[in-house]
C-alpha cells in the first residue's frame, strides 16, 4: 500500500495510474478504523481496480472542540488494517495540507442540513461537505462509498454530487453492527464497560419503534421509544425522528410504501452515539 500526505504527489501517482486503471474507488474516513469502515473498503475493492482510503479528522466539521480533541487517532494500527485488506492507497494529509488558508466557503442543503445532526451540530454538514468536495477534486474517483450509519451525511453527499455535477457514483453501505446490535463507531471505544453494556439499548429502541409503527400513531411511537430508553436507563436521547428516508421531512403518518427513516442520537456520559433504521 502506498501512503501519501501530499496532495500533489497523490495526484501525480493517480494521474499515471489512470492511464491503465479503469475504475477508482474512494472511501473517506476519520480513522480509528473498525469493521464498519473495513466493510466499505472491502466492497470498494470488489467493485474497483484501485481503492483509495483517506484518513483525516476534519476540524471544520466539529462544532465541539472537546469532541475534536478526544477523537481517537490510531494511524499506525489503521495502516496495518488497510494493508491487511489490501487497500491500494492511503491518503493521510495534515491540516496545513488540506487548509493552507482558512476555509471560507459554506454549503447549505435546504431542509436536509437543518434537521437532526444539523440542528444539534452547528456547521457540521457545511464542514463535512467542504472536505468531501475537496477530496472528490483531489482523488477524482469513479465511485465513492459512504455508510448508512451516517444517513444524513449520505443524503447530503448525494445532494452535493448532484449540485456540483461531480461525475461520481455514490454507494451506500448498510450499517455494520456488533453481535449485540450496537452500530460500530470509532466513538464506541470511549465507552466505559458499564456504558458499553447499555449502548445496545439504542438499536433495541429503534427495532421496537419499527414494530410499533404500523400499529400506533407516530407521536405515540416516539413517546413509547423515549419511555423505553428512560425505563431501561439506556442512552439519553437528544433527538428521535421518524422522517422520509430521502428528504428527511418529518412524517406525520406511517405508510409502508414510503421510505421511512428512524433516526436517533443519544448520550452515554459525554459519548454521543447515533443510529438509524431504514424501512421501505
Ligand atoms: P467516519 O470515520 O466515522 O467518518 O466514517 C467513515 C465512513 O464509514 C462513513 O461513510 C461512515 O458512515 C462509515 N461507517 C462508520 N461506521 C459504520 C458502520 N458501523 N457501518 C457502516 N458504515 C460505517
Amino acid at each position: 500500500m502506498l501512503i501519501f500526505e501530499s496532495i500533489v504527489s497523490l495526484q501525480q501517482y493517480l494521474k499515471k495510474k489512470r492511464e491503465n486503471t479503469s475504475k477508482i474507488g474512494f472511501v473517506p474516513t476519520m480513522g480509528a478504523l473498525h469493521e464498519g469502515h473495513l466493510a466499505l473498503l472491502k466492497q470498494a475493492k470488489q467493485e474497483n481496480d484501485l481503492v483509495v482510503c483517506s484518513i483525516y479528522v476534519n476540524p471544520t466539521q466539529f462544532d465541539n472542540q472537546e469532541d475534536l480533541t478526544h477523537y481517537p487517532r490510531t494511524l499506525a494500527a489503521d495502516t496495518e488494517k488497510l494493508k491487511y485488506i489490501q487497500c491500494d492507497v492511503l491518503f493521510a494529509p495534515t491540516n496545513i495540507e488540506m487548509y493552507p488558508t482558512p476555509s471560507l466557503v459554506a454549503f447549505s442543503f435546504g431542509h436536509l442540513d437543518k434537521v437532526m445532526e444539523g440542528q444539534y451540530r452547528a456547521g457540521h454538514f457545511s464542514g463535512m461537505a467542504t472536505v468531501v468536495a475537496k477530496f472528490f477534486n483531489i482523488v477524482q474517483p469513479d465511485t465513492a462509498y459512504f455508510g448508512q450509519k451516517d444517513l444524513q451525511q449520505y443524503l447530503i453527499v448525494d445532494q452535493l454530487i448532484k449540485s456540483l455535477s461531480f461525475p461520481i457514483q455514490l454507494v451506500r453501505h448498510p450499517i455494520v453492527r456488533e453481535a449485540d446490535g450496537l452500530a460500530m463507531s470509532s466513538r464506541n471505544r470511549r465507552l466505559s464497560p458499564a456504558q458499553r453494556a447499555k449502548a445496545p439499548k439504542l438499536y433495541e429502541a429503534l427495532q421496537l419503534a419499527a414494530d410499533w409503527l404500523p400499529k400506533a400513531a407516530i407521536v405515540e411511537v416516539k413517546r413509547r421509544t423515549q419511555e423505553f430508553l428512560l425505563q431501561a436507563e439506556g442512552p439519553k436521547v437528544e433527538y428521535f425522528e421518524i422522517a422520509h428516508g430521502h428528504t428527511l421531512e418529518a412524517l406525520t403518518t406511517y405508510q409502508p410504501n414510503t421510505p421511512t427513516a428512524l433516526c436517533i442520537a443519544a448520550f452515554l456520559g459525554d459519548v454521543r452515539l447515533i443510529d438509524n433504521l431504514l424501512l421501505h
